[in-house]
């Protein structure tokens, strides 16, 4: 997952002066205000899409991160979306970069909020198609059955939620 911290300018885009808190006529929230030309400055989460691979033997890919935040743990293969690119698109496009790997057959596992980094992030499960190796941003793959799941080593929260979600459809199954 691509390091991208939520962050905003303190000044308006469109005139360049400063952003104040306030709430603009007819919201019910605090939002940033230009002291100038009233511009509000909306604060959006960023979509982040991801795959759980999944081979044969029923094994899912992780990778472990070789970058901050959390690095030298384990997550799924995945990162910011570009504008012009579906979710799939970009989930496909994550597991290539960081595992070498080509998915088909994406199911939508689930979508978890992470509120804090103001990041949404879209889940699929999916066929991995061939071998994986460690890519751009990870150290190391690793296959892994619903029971040997690292989760003393799983990078973020939504990891955590994403993988418990993946076991139990896989137990049902
Ligand atoms: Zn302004």
């Amino acid at each position: 997952m691509t390091n991208h911290p939520h962050s905003f300018s303190r000044y308006c885009m469109h005139c360049g002066e400063r952003l104040t808190s306030a709430v603009p006529e007819g919201d019910t929230k605090r939002r940033l205000v230009c002291i100038d030309c009233g511009f509000v400055h909306y604060l959006n989460p960023r979509p982040v899409a991801g795959t759980i691979p999944v081979r044969d033997d029923g094994a899912c890919l992780l990778v472990r991160r070789a970058i901050e935040p959390r690095r030298g743990l384990w997550v799924f293969p995945g990162g910011y979306m570009d504008v012009g690119e579906t979710a799939e698109e970009a989930a496909m496009r994550e597991t290539l970069e960081e595992a070498n790997l080509e998915v088909a057959g994406l199911d939508l596992l689930g979508v978890y909020t992470r509120i804090e980094p103001g990041v949404v992030v879209i889940v699929y499960e999916a066929v991995a198609a061939g071998e994986a190796s460690a890519g751009h941003e990870t150290s190391e793959v690793g296959w892994f059955a619903p029971h040997e799941i690292p989760w003393d080593e799983i990078a973020f929260d939504s990891t955590e939620r994403a993988l418990r979600d993946w076991v139990a459809r896989r137990l049902r199954a």
